[in-house]
């Protein structure tokens, strides 16, 4: 395996999963490991305590009934009933000259703790307990000091040879035990961690598979609802929106495309015919005022596309104020009365007093002229246009409606799309901008407009507005 390889092994979320779950496991073996044995010697050392001070004990009450000489004996008798490596004695007087110990010559190099018979002798204490070195043995002894009667001393001492070896093979398997843990303990966590990590595999390679041209490929969701499913869900979400948007771009370029190849082409027919066949400076005027006009057209759509993306896009940042819309409506209904009047339309408006919205004011004159000029275009003669403005706690609502052509189902979907137009509209003039503006204007404003739309009936545009 080259250095580099493992480079990448060391990286990934799989390697450093299995090192922690690894460390984890050693730390919280090594920390039971750790209280168990304490908790041994503890328990050793308690019961060797409490074994001492029942030989200790029964010594003193030989030695009160029958004195020093059936003492010694006694405590040779318990020495060599209990074994002579096991177990030694010692008498002594407090001065520290010795008058009586056990014979074997294992222990004769066993000192005598001065700080524990200085305890005894001058505190008080019962008797005391220390752990002894046992010069030239690998192990120590447990030794317990007390004072018999009046001046005698008496300690008495038990190997710890047994415990020593017990616990040496308590370690020497905890550690061997360890060992394979550990190895299987990392075996199990790569496992672990490389199957918990295979769907962000699944998810990587779906992504690199992705290119401009094929964004249908979809990452497989094994429906088991962990968190894996759910990035695998939220991945192929995030895909259909993008799909969503790459197709709405390319069908917006290609609106665009077609919406300015017709004005070109009509102001380039335009100029070849007067260049080919104009007269005089009139028929020049001519096509020069034509050309304008198309311009203006253009200009206009291209304006409003601006206008469009930027208030989608929130680039510019809009200036908000209280905004009475019912005011507004007022206005915009008196602006569009001639233009009823010239179509033989009835306009309505139903706005009185006052609704006060937090908004920018031109916007907002900008989406309700949208929606008048729309209905009063698409309504034919002697038709109606109901406009009204309700005010409620939560929001204000603006309602236009008319009843003329309505449109059908599958165009409803569409009408707040760029560009889009029914085909019943194309005689009328039109970028099919005007409700895609009305729409991003009333979500710049936190609000939504809704369609309600039956064929041949007419149709209602109700805009919603958090109220201020
Ligand atoms: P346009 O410039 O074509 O009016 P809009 O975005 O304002 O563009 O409208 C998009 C399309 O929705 C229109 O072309 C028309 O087909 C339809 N539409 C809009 N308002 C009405 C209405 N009040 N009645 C019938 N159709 C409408």
């Amino acid at each position: 395996m080259s250095f580099e390889v493992i480079r990448k092994l060391t990286r990934t979320l799989a390697f450093k999963l299995t090192l922690w779950y690894a460390v984890f496991f050693i730390v919280s073996a090594a920390v039971a490991f750790a209280f168990f044995y304490v908790l041994i010697v503890r328990i050793i050392d308690q019961r060797t305590d409490a074994d001492l001070l029942t030989q200790a004990n029964r010594l003193n009450q030989i030695y009160a009934l029958q004195g020093s000489e059936l003492l010694e004996r006694a405590a040779l008798l318990q020495v060599q009933a209990a074994g002579e490596q096991k177990m030694f004695f010692r008498l002594f007087y407090p001065s520290g000259v010795f008058f009586a110990s056990s014979t074997a010559s294992y222990w004769k190099d066993i000192g005598i703790d001065r700080r524990a018979v200085e305890a005894v002798l001058r505190q008080g204490t019962p008797h005391t307990y220390a752990t002894q070195a046992v010069p030239s043995q690998p192990f120590r002894a447990r030794v317990l000091y007390k004072r018999l009667g009046g001046a005698i001393m008496l300690q008495l001492g038990y190997s710890l040879e047994g415990e020593s070896s017990l616990l040496r093979t308590f370690r020497r398997t905890f550690v061997v035990t360890m060992a394979g843990l550990l190895v299987v303990a990392m075996g199990v966590g790569w496992f672990m961690a490389r199957r918990a990590l295979s769907g962000v595999a699944s998810v990587t390679r779906t992504a690199r598979q992705i290119s401009e041209d094929d964004l249908d490929t979809r990452v497989p969701v094994r429906h088991r609802h962990n968190e894996i499913d759910q990035l695998a869900v939220t991945f192929n979400q995030m895909l259909d929106r993008i799909k969503q948007l790459v197709g709405g771009i390319r069908q917006m370029n290609d609106n665009i495309a077609h919406d300015l190849r017709s004005p070109i082409t009509r102001i380039r027919g335009l100029a070849e015919v007067t260049l080919s066949s104009g007269r005089g400076m009139e028929d020049y005027a001519q096509m020069a005022a034509s050309t304008i006009e198309e311009c203006d057209r253009l200009l206009h759509m291209i304006n409003t596309m601006l206008t469009i993306s930027r208030t989608e896009a929130g680039v510019d940042p809009i200036t908000f104020q209280p905004v009475d819309i019912a005011a507004l409506v007022r206005n915009a209904c008196g602006l569009f009365q001639p233009l009823a009047e010239d179509k033989d339309i009835r306009l309505r408006c139903e706005a009185d007093g006052a609704c006060a919205v937090r908004g920018n004011e031109s916007l907002l004159q900008r989406m309700v002229a949208n929606l008048l000029d729309n209905a009063i275009k698409y309504t034919p003669a002697h038709g109606e246009v109901r406009v009204s403005v309700t005010g409620g706690a939560e929001s204000v609502r603006a309602v236009v409606q008319d009843n003329g052509p309505g449109l059908a189902p599958s165009d409803q979907a569409r009408v707040f799309e760029r560009f889009f137009r029914a085909d019943q509209s194309r005689s009328q003039s039109g970028a099919g901008l005007g409700l895609s503006l009305a729409q991003a204007i009333a979500h710049a404003h936190n609000g939504k407009i809704i369609l309600e739309s039956r064929p041949g009936t007419g149709s209602t545009f109700t805009v919603s507005l958090p109220a201020l």
